[in-house]
Protein backbone atom coordinates (compact mmCIF):
# COMPACT_ATOMS: atom_id res chain seq x y z
CA UNK A 1 0.00 0.00 0.00
CA UNK A 2 0.99 3.72 -0.84
CA UNK A 3 -0.55 6.72 -0.22
CA UNK A 4 0.33 8.18 -3.68
CA UNK A 5 -2.44 9.70 -5.19
CA UNK A 6 -3.05 8.50 -8.44
CA UNK A 7 -3.93 11.21 -10.34
CA UNK A 8 -7.03 11.95 -12.22
CA UNK A 9 -6.72 10.34 -15.51
CA UNK A 10 -9.71 12.65 -16.47
CA UNK A 11 -8.40 16.11 -15.88
CA UNK A 12 -8.62 18.14 -18.72
CA UNK A 13 -5.63 19.40 -20.39
CA UNK A 14 -5.87 23.15 -20.78
CA UNK A 15 -4.00 23.48 -23.62
CA UNK A 16 -6.02 21.01 -25.13
CA UNK A 17 -5.92 22.40 -29.49
CA UNK A 18 -8.68 22.35 -32.38
CA UNK A 19 -5.92 19.55 -33.48
CA UNK A 20 -7.76 17.31 -31.70
CA UNK A 21 -10.90 17.74 -31.89
CA UNK A 22 -11.74 15.15 -34.99
CA UNK A 23 -9.71 12.40 -33.49
CA UNK A 24 -11.86 13.05 -30.09
CA UNK A 25 -15.13 13.30 -31.83
CA UNK A 26 -14.60 10.14 -33.39
CA UNK A 27 -13.58 8.22 -29.97
CA UNK A 28 -16.39 10.21 -28.29
CA UNK A 29 -19.06 8.68 -31.18
CA UNK A 30 -17.05 4.95 -31.35
CA UNK A 31 -17.58 4.74 -27.23
CA UNK A 32 -21.04 5.45 -27.35
CA UNK A 33 -21.98 3.30 -29.52
CA UNK A 34 -20.04 0.62 -27.91
CA UNK A 35 -21.52 1.58 -24.77
CA UNK A 36 -25.02 1.27 -26.32
CA UNK A 37 -25.79 5.35 -25.99
CA UNK A 38 -26.51 5.27 -29.76
CA UNK A 39 -28.40 2.41 -30.79
CA UNK A 40 -30.37 2.39 -33.99
CA UNK A 41 -33.71 0.64 -31.97
CA UNK A 42 -33.44 2.49 -28.15
CA UNK A 43 -31.65 5.44 -28.96
CA UNK A 44 -31.40 6.66 -32.76
CA UNK A 45 -30.37 10.51 -31.89
CA UNK A 46 -28.18 11.63 -29.45
CA UNK A 47 -25.70 14.80 -28.52
CA UNK A 48 -22.41 15.00 -26.87
CA UNK A 49 -20.45 17.88 -25.68
CA UNK A 50 -16.38 16.80 -25.01
CA UNK A 51 -16.25 18.78 -21.53
CA UNK A 52 -12.49 18.76 -21.59
CA UNK A 53 -12.49 20.95 -24.66
CA UNK A 54 -15.46 22.88 -22.72
CA UNK A 55 -12.55 23.35 -19.89
CA UNK A 56 -9.88 24.20 -22.53
CA UNK A 57 -11.94 27.14 -24.21
CA UNK A 58 -13.28 28.45 -20.42
CA UNK A 59 -9.64 28.53 -19.68
CA UNK A 60 -8.52 30.31 -22.93
CA UNK A 61 -11.71 32.71 -22.07
CA UNK A 62 -9.88 33.78 -18.93
CA UNK A 63 -6.87 33.60 -19.97
CA UNK A 64 -7.94 36.30 -22.86
CA UNK A 65 -8.41 39.08 -20.02
CA UNK A 66 -5.31 39.06 -18.29
CA UNK A 67 -5.12 41.79 -14.87
CA UNK A 68 -5.95 44.31 -13.42
CA UNK A 69 -9.46 43.95 -15.20
CA UNK A 70 -12.09 42.56 -12.62
CA UNK A 71 -14.02 40.20 -15.24
CA UNK A 72 -17.09 38.24 -14.24
CA UNK A 73 -17.27 35.86 -17.31
CA UNK A 74 -21.11 35.26 -17.33
CA UNK A 75 -22.14 32.31 -20.05
CA UNK A 76 -24.84 33.22 -22.02
CA UNK A 77 -27.90 30.57 -20.29
CA UNK A 78 -29.89 30.92 -23.80
CA UNK A 79 -27.01 29.21 -25.62
CA UNK A 80 -26.77 26.12 -23.68
CA UNK A 81 -29.60 26.04 -21.08
CA UNK A 82 -29.38 22.27 -19.25
CA UNK A 83 -28.56 22.38 -16.08
CA UNK A 84 -25.86 20.02 -15.72
CA UNK A 85 -24.00 22.60 -17.90
CA UNK A 86 -24.43 25.33 -16.56
CA UNK A 87 -22.98 23.67 -13.15
CA UNK A 88 -19.81 22.81 -15.32
CA UNK A 89 -19.41 25.91 -15.96
CA UNK A 90 -19.89 27.72 -12.67
CA UNK A 91 -17.52 25.34 -11.70
CA UNK A 92 -14.70 26.36 -14.29
CA UNK A 93 -15.25 29.71 -12.48
CA UNK A 94 -18.40 31.43 -15.17
CA UNK A 95 -20.86 33.49 -13.82
CA UNK A 96 -24.34 33.28 -15.83
CA UNK A 97 -26.69 35.46 -18.13
CA UNK A 98 -30.55 34.97 -18.01
CA UNK A 99 -32.83 36.36 -20.08
CA UNK A 100 -36.11 34.80 -19.24
CA UNK A 101 -37.53 33.35 -15.45
CA UNK A 102 -37.07 29.87 -16.91
CA UNK A 103 -33.44 30.83 -17.33
CA UNK A 104 -33.00 32.11 -13.79
CA UNK A 105 -34.58 29.54 -12.46
CA UNK A 106 -31.66 27.05 -14.18
CA UNK A 107 -29.11 29.37 -13.05
CA UNK A 108 -30.19 28.66 -9.82
CA UNK A 109 -30.50 25.42 -9.89
CA UNK A 110 -27.12 24.93 -11.40
CA UNK A 111 -25.65 26.81 -8.28
CA UNK A 112 -24.78 30.38 -8.97
CA UNK A 113 -24.96 32.62 -6.50
CA UNK A 114 -27.34 35.16 -7.18
CA UNK A 115 -24.20 37.99 -7.49
CA UNK A 116 -22.57 36.19 -10.29
CA UNK A 117 -26.42 35.97 -12.42
CA UNK A 118 -26.86 39.00 -14.99
CA UNK A 119 -30.49 39.52 -16.01
CA UNK A 120 -30.94 40.75 -19.62
CA UNK A 121 -34.47 40.10 -21.24
CA UNK A 122 -36.15 43.27 -22.94
CA UNK A 123 -39.43 42.08 -21.40
CA UNK A 124 -38.92 42.15 -17.54
CA UNK A 125 -42.16 42.10 -15.65
CA UNK A 126 -42.56 43.78 -12.28
CA UNK A 127 -42.08 40.42 -10.13
CA UNK A 128 -39.14 39.58 -12.54
CA UNK A 129 -37.43 42.65 -11.34
CA UNK A 130 -39.12 42.76 -7.75
CA UNK A 131 -37.49 39.29 -7.09
CA UNK A 132 -33.78 40.16 -9.13
CA UNK A 133 -33.63 43.33 -6.82
CA UNK A 134 -34.60 41.06 -3.53
CA UNK A 135 -31.98 38.39 -4.41
CA UNK A 136 -29.07 41.00 -6.03
CA UNK A 137 -29.30 39.67 -9.14
CA UNK A 138 -28.10 42.32 -11.79
CA UNK A 139 -30.13 43.58 -13.93
CA UNK A 140 -29.79 45.54 -17.27
CA UNK A 141 -32.41 47.83 -17.75
CA UNK A 142 -33.80 48.01 -21.99
CA UNK A 143 -35.62 50.65 -22.06
CA UNK A 144 -36.97 54.16 -20.64
CA UNK A 145 -40.01 52.70 -19.33
CA UNK A 146 -38.47 49.94 -17.77
CA UNK A 147 -36.35 52.24 -15.69
CA UNK A 148 -39.18 54.49 -14.93
CA UNK A 149 -40.78 50.35 -13.46
CA UNK A 150 -37.16 50.27 -11.38
CA UNK A 151 -37.55 53.38 -10.18
CA UNK A 152 -40.90 52.29 -8.21
CA UNK A 153 -39.08 49.08 -7.30
CA UNK A 154 -36.15 50.72 -5.65
CA UNK A 155 -38.47 53.20 -3.39
CA UNK A 156 -37.35 52.21 0.06
CA UNK A 157 -35.17 49.40 -0.87
CA UNK A 158 -32.11 48.77 -0.88
CA UNK A 159 -30.69 46.20 -3.06
CA UNK A 160 -27.16 43.92 -3.35
CA UNK A 161 -27.90 44.51 -7.34
CA UNK A 162 -25.90 45.53 -9.47
CA UNK A 163 -28.42 47.93 -12.04
CA UNK A 164 -27.36 49.04 -15.74
CA UNK A 165 -28.66 50.15 -18.98
CA UNK A 166 -28.54 48.41 -22.03
CA UNK A 167 -27.30 50.73 -24.69
CA UNK A 168 -27.54 49.88 -28.42
CA UNK A 169 -24.89 52.29 -29.70
CA UNK A 170 -26.24 51.95 -33.81
CA UNK A 171 -23.41 50.90 -35.09
CA UNK A 172 -24.81 48.72 -37.56
CA UNK A 173 -25.53 45.04 -38.03
CA UNK A 174 -23.86 41.96 -39.16
CA UNK A 175 -24.20 39.05 -41.59
CA UNK A 176 -27.31 38.13 -40.38
CA UNK A 177 -30.02 40.55 -39.68
CA UNK A 178 -31.99 38.06 -37.08
CA UNK A 179 -28.24 37.88 -35.08
CA UNK A 180 -27.95 42.18 -35.33
CA UNK A 181 -28.69 43.71 -31.98
CA UNK A 182 -26.98 47.21 -33.16
CA UNK A 183 -28.72 48.46 -35.83
CA UNK A 184 -31.07 51.69 -36.01
CA UNK A 185 -33.83 50.20 -35.60
CA UNK A 186 -32.96 47.30 -33.00
CA UNK A 187 -35.63 46.56 -30.40
CA UNK A 188 -32.75 45.99 -27.42
CA UNK A 189 -31.51 48.84 -25.24
CA UNK A 190 -31.39 52.98 -25.56
CA UNK A 191 -30.34 53.87 -28.77
CA UNK A 192 -27.42 56.39 -28.42
CA UNK A 193 -27.45 58.26 -31.42
CA UNK A 194 -30.92 59.01 -31.46
CA UNK A 195 -32.22 63.16 -30.65
CA UNK A 196 -31.24 63.64 -26.57
CA UNK A 197 -31.04 60.22 -25.63
CA UNK A 198 -27.21 60.31 -24.66
CA UNK A 199 -28.23 64.21 -22.35
CA UNK A 200 -31.19 62.29 -21.28
CA UNK A 201 -29.03 59.26 -20.31
CA UNK A 202 -26.35 61.20 -18.10
CA UNK A 203 -29.33 62.59 -16.26
CA UNK A 204 -30.71 59.61 -15.60
CA UNK A 205 -27.69 58.21 -14.14
CA UNK A 206 -26.92 61.87 -12.22
CA UNK A 207 -30.54 61.65 -10.45
CA UNK A 208 -30.37 57.87 -9.60
CA UNK A 209 -27.51 56.60 -7.41
CA UNK A 210 -28.24 53.26 -7.75
CA UNK A 211 -27.28 53.48 -11.61
CA UNK A 212 -23.99 52.55 -12.05
CA UNK A 213 -23.56 49.96 -15.13
CA UNK A 214 -24.00 50.02 -18.74
CA UNK A 215 -24.25 47.29 -20.91
CA UNK A 216 -24.46 46.61 -24.67
CA UNK A 217 -24.57 43.55 -26.91
CA UNK A 218 -23.45 44.57 -30.66
CA UNK A 219 -25.00 41.05 -31.79
CA UNK A 220 -24.14 37.18 -31.80
CA UNK A 221 -22.85 35.32 -35.66
CA UNK A 222 -21.77 37.09 -38.15
CA UNK A 223 -20.88 40.49 -36.66
CA UNK A 224 -17.26 41.38 -37.48
CA UNK A 225 -14.59 42.30 -34.41
CA UNK A 226 -14.51 45.79 -34.99
CA UNK A 227 -18.45 46.37 -35.47
CA UNK A 228 -18.62 44.72 -31.66
CA UNK A 229 -15.60 46.30 -30.72
CA UNK A 230 -16.72 49.34 -32.22
CA UNK A 231 -19.84 49.01 -30.26
CA UNK A 232 -18.41 48.61 -27.03
CA UNK A 233 -16.19 51.69 -27.83
CA UNK A 234 -18.89 53.88 -27.79
CA UNK A 235 -20.13 52.64 -24.76
CA UNK A 236 -17.12 53.10 -22.97
CA UNK A 237 -17.52 57.04 -24.04
CA UNK A 238 -20.67 56.81 -22.75
CA UNK A 239 -19.72 56.07 -19.73
CA UNK A 240 -16.86 58.77 -19.58
CA UNK A 241 -19.01 61.50 -20.09
CA UNK A 242 -21.46 60.31 -17.38
CA UNK A 243 -18.20 60.29 -15.32
CA UNK A 244 -17.13 63.71 -16.64
CA UNK A 245 -20.17 65.59 -16.27
CA UNK A 246 -20.95 64.09 -12.89
CA UNK A 247 -17.53 64.69 -12.12
CA UNK A 248 -17.73 61.20 -10.29
CA UNK A 249 -16.92 57.66 -10.97
CA UNK A 250 -20.12 57.00 -11.12
CA UNK A 251 -20.21 54.33 -13.91
CA UNK A 252 -17.79 51.35 -12.37
CA UNK A 253 -19.01 48.88 -14.83
CA UNK A 254 -19.50 48.17 -18.37
CA UNK A 255 -21.13 44.74 -19.57
CA UNK A 256 -19.77 44.02 -23.04
CA UNK A 257 -22.30 41.45 -23.72
CA UNK A 258 -21.21 38.29 -26.14
CA UNK A 259 -21.32 37.87 -29.33
CA UNK A 260 -17.91 36.53 -30.34
CA UNK A 261 -18.42 34.49 -34.25
CA UNK A 262 -18.09 31.00 -34.07
CA UNK A 263 -15.94 29.20 -36.96
CA UNK A 264 -18.47 26.83 -38.57
CA UNK A 265 -16.39 26.37 -41.73
CA UNK A 266 -14.08 23.73 -39.83
CA UNK A 267 -12.26 22.99 -36.43
CA UNK A 268 -10.07 26.01 -36.31
CA UNK A 269 -11.29 27.94 -33.59
CA UNK A 270 -11.42 31.22 -35.50
CA UNK A 271 -11.27 34.18 -34.14
CA UNK A 272 -10.36 33.25 -30.76
CA UNK A 273 -10.59 35.51 -27.29
CA UNK A 274 -7.40 36.79 -27.62
CA UNK A 275 -7.96 38.36 -31.25
CA UNK A 276 -11.03 40.16 -29.78
CA UNK A 277 -9.95 40.90 -26.82
CA UNK A 278 -6.64 42.91 -29.25
CA UNK A 279 -9.63 44.55 -31.30
CA UNK A 280 -11.34 45.81 -27.78
CA UNK A 281 -8.15 47.36 -27.06
CA UNK A 282 -7.16 48.70 -30.09
CA UNK A 283 -11.09 50.91 -30.02
CA UNK A 284 -11.56 51.04 -26.83
CA UNK A 285 -8.47 51.50 -24.68
CA UNK A 286 -10.39 52.26 -21.71
CA UNK A 287 -12.40 49.59 -20.86
CA UNK A 288 -8.96 47.49 -20.19
CA UNK A 289 -7.75 50.41 -17.81
CA UNK A 290 -8.19 49.20 -14.92
CA UNK A 291 -10.89 51.85 -13.92
CA UNK A 292 -13.92 49.76 -15.13
CA UNK A 293 -15.37 46.40 -13.77
CA UNK A 294 -15.97 44.42 -16.62
CA UNK A 295 -18.23 41.65 -17.62
CA UNK A 296 -18.71 39.41 -20.52
CA UNK A 297 -21.81 37.09 -21.61
CA UNK A 298 -20.20 35.23 -23.98
CA UNK A 299 -22.44 31.85 -25.30
CA UNK A 300 -21.68 30.32 -28.66
CA UNK A 301 -18.18 30.50 -28.84
CA UNK A 302 -17.81 28.78 -25.57
CA UNK A 303 -19.89 25.69 -26.37
CA UNK A 304 -20.47 25.26 -29.88
CA UNK A 305 -17.12 24.35 -30.96
CA UNK A 306 -16.98 20.82 -28.57
CA UNK A 307 -21.09 19.56 -29.38
CA UNK A 308 -22.14 17.56 -31.59
CA UNK A 309 -24.97 15.52 -32.63
CA UNK A 310 -25.30 12.41 -33.91
CA UNK A 311 -27.93 10.14 -35.99
CA UNK A 312 -28.48 6.85 -37.50
CA UNK A 313 -29.32 6.59 -41.40
CA UNK A 314 -32.60 4.87 -41.06
CA UNK A 315 -32.77 4.88 -45.23
CA UNK A 316 -31.72 6.28 -47.82
CA UNK A 317 -33.10 6.70 -51.48
CA UNK A 318 -32.82 8.46 -55.02
CA UNK A 319 -35.13 11.11 -55.94
CA UNK A 320 -34.99 12.70 -59.05
CA UNK A 321 -30.83 11.68 -59.31
CA UNK A 322 -30.07 13.06 -56.32
CA UNK A 323 -28.81 10.67 -53.33
CA UNK A 324 -31.10 11.08 -50.25
CA UNK A 325 -30.05 9.74 -46.43
CA UNK A 326 -33.26 9.65 -43.99
CA UNK A 327 -32.17 10.46 -40.63
CA UNK A 328 -32.51 10.73 -37.33
CA UNK A 329 -30.93 14.25 -37.00
CA UNK A 330 -33.74 16.95 -38.03
CA UNK A 331 -35.57 20.42 -37.58
CA UNK A 332 -35.80 18.93 -33.93
CA UNK A 333 -32.06 19.28 -33.12
CA UNK A 334 -30.92 21.74 -35.58
CA UNK A 335 -33.82 24.14 -35.83
CA UNK A 336 -31.73 27.26 -37.49
CA UNK A 337 -29.99 25.05 -40.06
CA UNK A 338 -33.42 24.09 -41.43
CA UNK A 339 -35.25 26.76 -41.80
CA UNK A 340 -32.29 29.08 -42.38
CA UNK A 341 -29.96 27.07 -44.26
CA UNK A 342 -27.97 30.05 -45.88
CA UNK A 343 -27.14 31.77 -42.47
CA UNK A 344 -26.47 28.69 -40.48
CA UNK A 345 -24.17 26.14 -42.51
CA UNK A 346 -23.26 23.08 -40.20
CA UNK A 347 -20.66 20.77 -40.99
CA UNK A 348 -21.37 17.02 -41.63
CA UNK A 349 -19.18 14.15 -40.51
CA UNK A 350 -19.95 10.57 -42.11
CA UNK A 351 -19.72 7.03 -39.69
CA UNK A 352 -20.09 3.49 -40.31
CA UNK A 353 -22.70 1.83 -37.56
CA UNK A 354 -19.20 1.69 -35.73
CA UNK A 355 -18.73 5.52 -35.61
CA UNK A 356 -15.56 4.81 -37.51
CA UNK A 357 -15.15 7.91 -40.28
CA UNK A 358 -16.41 6.48 -43.24
CA UNK A 359 -14.18 6.63 -46.28
CA UNK A 360 -14.83 6.85 -50.00
CA UNK A 361 -15.50 9.13 -53.35
CA UNK A 362 -17.84 12.14 -52.10
CA UNK A 363 -20.99 11.51 -53.56
CA UNK A 364 -23.31 15.02 -53.64
CA UNK A 365 -26.32 14.09 -51.05
CA UNK A 366 -29.19 15.42 -49.01
CA UNK A 367 -29.11 15.02 -45.34
CA UNK A 368 -32.95 15.08 -44.11
CA UNK A 369 -34.29 14.77 -41.08
CA UNK A 370 -37.18 12.55 -40.03
CA UNK A 371 -39.90 15.52 -39.46
CA UNK A 372 -42.58 15.25 -42.20
CA UNK A 373 -42.04 18.43 -43.91
CA UNK A 374 -40.12 18.67 -47.57
CA UNK A 375 -37.52 21.64 -45.88
CA UNK A 376 -36.24 19.10 -42.83
CA UNK A 377 -33.06 19.07 -44.91
CA UNK A 378 -29.95 19.94 -42.93
CA UNK A 379 -27.68 19.70 -45.60
CA UNK A 380 -28.48 19.77 -49.28
CA UNK A 381 -26.56 18.42 -51.86
CA UNK A 382 -23.64 18.02 -49.52
CA UNK A 383 -20.52 15.88 -50.87
CA UNK A 384 -19.40 12.97 -48.77
CA UNK A 385 -18.74 9.26 -49.12
CA UNK A 386 -22.21 7.84 -49.84
CA UNK A 387 -24.35 6.95 -46.50
CA UNK A 388 -26.22 3.68 -46.36
CA UNK A 389 -29.25 2.58 -43.93
CA UNK A 390 -27.63 1.79 -40.31
CA UNK A 391 -24.73 4.30 -40.80
CA UNK A 392 -23.97 7.18 -38.79
CA UNK A 393 -23.73 11.29 -39.17
CA UNK A 394 -23.06 13.40 -36.61
CA UNK A 395 -23.95 17.17 -36.82
CA UNK A 396 -20.94 19.05 -35.78
CA UNK A 397 -20.14 22.52 -33.70
CA UNK A 398 -23.54 21.94 -32.16
CA UNK A 399 -22.54 22.36 -28.71
CA UNK A 400 -24.38 25.97 -28.56
CA UNK A 401 -28.08 26.20 -29.59
CA UNK A 402 -28.68 23.27 -31.28
CA UNK A 403 -29.97 19.44 -28.97
CA UNK A 404 -30.23 21.85 -25.57
CA UNK A 405 -32.91 23.60 -27.02
CA UNK A 406 -35.00 21.30 -29.08
CA UNK A 407 -38.28 22.42 -31.58
CA UNK A 408 -40.84 20.79 -30.66
CA UNK A 409 -42.43 20.25 -34.33
CA UNK A 410 -44.16 16.68 -35.49
CA UNK A 411 -43.98 15.38 -31.59
CA UNK A 412 -40.39 14.12 -31.97
CA UNK A 413 -38.74 13.37 -28.57
CA UNK A 414 -35.97 15.15 -27.26
CA UNK A 415 -32.96 13.56 -27.57
CA UNK A 416 -30.42 12.58 -24.51
CA UNK A 417 -27.30 14.62 -23.96
CA UNK A 418 -24.23 13.15 -22.94
CA UNK A 419 -20.94 14.75 -21.51
CA UNK A 420 -17.83 13.73 -21.84
CA UNK A 421 -14.45 13.00 -21.09
CA UNK A 422 -11.42 11.44 -22.73
CA UNK A 423 -8.79 9.93 -20.41
CA UNK A 424 -5.15 11.03 -21.25
CA UNK A 425 -3.98 8.03 -22.42
CA UNK A 426 -6.94 8.59 -24.95
CA UNK A 427 -8.60 5.62 -25.54
CA UNK A 428 -11.15 5.56 -22.76
CA UNK A 429 -13.89 7.61 -22.66
CA UNK A 430 -16.66 8.67 -19.69
CA UNK A 431 -19.73 9.77 -20.05
CA UNK A 432 -22.25 12.41 -18.28
CA UNK A 433 -25.81 12.27 -18.58
CA UNK A 434 -26.62 15.72 -19.26
CA UNK A 435 -30.20 15.67 -20.54
CA UNK A 436 -32.03 12.01 -19.93
CA UNK A 437 -34.25 11.19 -23.86
CA UNK A 438 -37.79 12.55 -23.45
CA UNK A 439 -39.96 9.69 -23.25
CA UNK A 440 -42.87 9.19 -24.85
CA UNK A 441 -44.26 9.12 -21.34
CA UNK A 442 -43.11 12.99 -20.78
CA UNK A 443 -44.14 13.88 -23.97
CA UNK A 444 -48.11 13.11 -23.24
CA UNK A 445 -47.49 14.59 -20.35
CA UNK A 446 -46.30 17.94 -21.79
CA UNK A 447 -49.56 17.58 -24.27
CA UNK A 448 -52.39 17.56 -21.94
CA UNK A 449 -52.89 13.74 -21.96
C1 LIG B 1 -27.61 36.05 -26.95
C2 LIG B 1 -26.97 37.03 -26.07
C3 LIG B 1 -25.65 36.80 -25.64
C4 LIG B 1 -24.83 35.65 -26.13
O1 LIG B 1 -24.49 35.75 -27.48
P1 LIG B 1 -23.51 34.69 -28.15
O2 LIG B 1 -23.50 35.04 -29.58
O3 LIG B 1 -24.06 33.34 -27.89
O4 LIG B 1 -22.16 34.88 -27.51
C5 LIG B 1 -25.12 37.69 -24.74
N1 LIG B 1 -25.82 38.76 -24.29
C6 LIG B 1 -27.07 39.02 -24.69
C7 LIG B 1 -27.78 40.18 -24.16
C8 LIG B 1 -27.68 38.17 -25.61
O5 LIG B 1 -28.91 38.43 -26.02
Amino acid sequence: MTNHQPTDPYLPDPHLTSLHRPERRELILRAAVREGLLDPVAAPLAAFLDLDAVAATVAALHRAFPGPVEVLHAFAAKANSLVPVLARLRELGMGCEVASPGEFAQALAAGFEPGRIIYDSPAKTRAELARALELGVAVNIDNWQELARVDELMMGRQTESRIGVRVNPQVGGGSIGAMSTATATSKFGITLADEGNAERLVAAFRDRPWLQWLHCHVGSQGCPLDLMADGVAATVALAEKINGELGRRQVVGLDIGGGLPVNFAGDLVTPGYPEYVERLRAHAPALLSGDFQVVTEFGRSVLAKSGFTAGYVEYTKKSGGRAIAITSAGVQVATRTVFAPEAWPLRISAHDSTGAAKHGAPVEQDIAGPACFAGDLVAKARPLPLLEAGDLVALLDTGAYYSSTPFGYNSLLEPAVYGAEVAADGTTVRFALLRRAETVEDLLARTGA
